[in-house]
């Protein structure tokens, strides 16, 4: 497999790849003494390189260099902060293509979307560095007897534990704004795709921020993360995983009383009425589903449709979806790359025969590139689903649409709620009154109404029910990596109730 960028990822990653990966601690890059695990290409299924599971000792360097850089970090001034992460922004931008290029062959994410994912990350860089000198402001409540000030102060050192289905982009929008709050940071991204974010550190670090400010450990959940999770020094738990494991972070966190924000996974409807544009609509509903792979926590895995155009929506969808171009992610032309890990494959494939088990069936595929060793899942339509069956209740993660009739409009609010997640909903209609009634009516924390998922960095993002806890966006971020402080200043000799006063 010969190509000019994943030429350019492997030069990018030549010294990252020559040995284990370990860790970058206190504005260095540490060896690691722990266990290796295998990191694969996804578009081959070669061993692309090994990386080091942390040991206890390790996580602990981590953790002290983030809570000794911390009193100096948050007392930097505001302004400080915002240069230095503008500066990151730079080198993020000027190292573009080498960051897309790292992201194609490790997690097999398309070039035609990676190629704008580290412009997005430097886009995070740059919104929470603009908002790093406001962020300790707060409000003046004044009463008739007191002045009322609030006041934001950094949490204090952080874990961020991150994916592996976007690692770049997420790691980006989650250390940017705890970095322009004041706090440090211990980052531990996926084992499955962990390259990006050491480059993301080493760019850090070449742009002037403090050793010790953002260390990357690696390692596996179950003993890196969870002791991240478990540290006492680690004040909140920013996490981006999957539904069952920020159950576990809960817990893991439960003893050290940590706050925790997560963006956990989704079954995203998008509900498709008779007097929707149909054209923008299909154009949207293929975008949301197939684009990364289908691995997008909000993709619309379920299209709602209402049954009059039930029919040929899905036939439209049967087209489009057998003539979606897999193939190696570098290709520009392609569109959907493999999955992720041969794990994850498995995963994937096995709704398939859950589909058929449960009455389902599987109305359209697209083909894949024939002899290929990677992780190649032929992009699947799915129809004549009920509500109840695994295909639309479960987050399969992949290339799967399950296609749903309904009725009218409290049938379709009715199944886009049946599910145990409250990611993202997406509704389609030309009548702005039903767009309102549906928008408020679903349980989602977003939703996009006649549009695909675009993203504004000052909107909240994130879920309710099993897709979350906290948002996002804007001075949401900040709510989450600081403390409010309320100081509550007499004006005059109010009355203060005098007791034990000797009569
Ligand atoms: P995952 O939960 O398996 O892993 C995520 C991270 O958690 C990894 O770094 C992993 O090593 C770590 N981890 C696993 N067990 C742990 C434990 N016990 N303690 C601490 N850390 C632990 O998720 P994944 O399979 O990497 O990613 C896919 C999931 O992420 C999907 O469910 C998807 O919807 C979700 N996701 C959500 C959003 C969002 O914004 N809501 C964005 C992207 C992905």
């Amino acid at each position: 497999m010969s190509d000019p960028k994943r030429d350019l990822a492997l030069s990018a990653l030549a010294g990252h790849r020559a040995a284990p990966l370990g860790h970058f601690v206190n504005g260095a890059p540490m060896a690691g003494m722990g266990q290796a695990f295998d990191i694969h290409e996804p578009a081959t299924g070669a061993i692309l390189g090994q990386g080091l599971d942390a040991t206890a000792e390790e996580l602990e360097s981590a953790v002290a260099a983030a809570r000794g850089a911390f009193p100096a970090w948050a007392s930097m001034s505001g302004a400080d902060r915002r240069e230095i992460l503008h500066s990151i922004a730079d080198l993020i931008v000027k190292n573009a293509a080498s960051i897309a290029a790292v992201e194609c062959l490790d997690t097999g994410q398309c070039w035609r979307f990676m190629s704008k994912a580290a412009r997005r990350g430097a886009a995070n860089f740059r919104y929470f560095a603009d908002m790093a000198p406001n962020a300790r402001n707060g409000q003046s409540l004044p009463t008739q007897t007191h002045m009322n000030m609030t006041s934001r102060t950094p949490i204090g050192p952080v874990g961020v534990i991150t994916p592996w289905n976007t690692p770049f982009m997420l790691s980006t929008w989650k250390i940017a704004p705890a970095l322009a709050a004041g706090c440090t940071v211990v980052h531990k991204p996926a084992e499955w795709s962990p390259y990006s974010a050491r480059l993301l550190v080493e760019l850090a670090h070449e742009a002037g921020l403090p050793p010790g400010v953002w260390n990357t450990v690696n390692g596996l959940g179950e003993t890196t993360g969870k002791r991240l999770t478990e540290h006492p020094d680690i004040k909140a738990l920013a996490f981006v995983g999957e539904s069952r494991t920020g159950s576990a972070i809960m817990k893991q966190g439960a003893d050290t009383l940590k706050r925790v924000h997560f963006e956990l996974g989704g079954k995203n409807p998008v509900i498709v009425f008779e007097d929707a544009d149909l054209d923008r609509a299909l154009d949207a509903v293929v975008f949301m589903i197939y684009s990364l792979n289908g691995q997008r926590c909000t993709s619309s895995s379920r299209v709602l449709i209402q049954e009059p155009i039930y029919e040929e929506f899905t036939t439209r969808l049967a087209e489009r979806v057998k003539h979606l171009k897999v193939g190696d992610p570098f290709d520009a032309e392609t569109e959907v790359g493999p999955l992720i890990h041969s794990r994850h494959l498995e995963k994937v494939r096995s709704y398939m025969d859950i589909a058929r088990q449960d009455g389902a069936e599987i109305a359209a595929r697209a083909e894949i590139p024939a002899g290929s060793c990677g992780y190649y899942f032929q992009p699947t339509l799915i129809t004549q689903a009920q509500s109840d069956m695994r295909v639309s209740q479960e987050e399969i993660f992949g290339p799967v649409l399950t296609a749903l009739p309904f009725s009218d409009e409290a049938d379709a609010i009715n199944k886009a709620n049946d599910v145990i997640y409250g990611l993202a909903g997406y509704v389609w209609t030309s009548d702005v009154g039903r767009a309102l009634r549906v928008s408020q009516a679903l349980e989602a924390g977003m939703v996009w109404v006649n549009s695909e998922n675009v993203r504004h960095l000052p909107a909240p993002f994130g879920g309710m029910k099993a897709s979350g806890i906290g948002r996002d966006g804007g001075d949401w971020s900040f709510d989450f990596y600081m403390e409010t402080k309320n100081i509550a200043l007499a004006t005059g000799p109010h009355g203060i109730q005098r007791l034990g006063v000797p009569s």
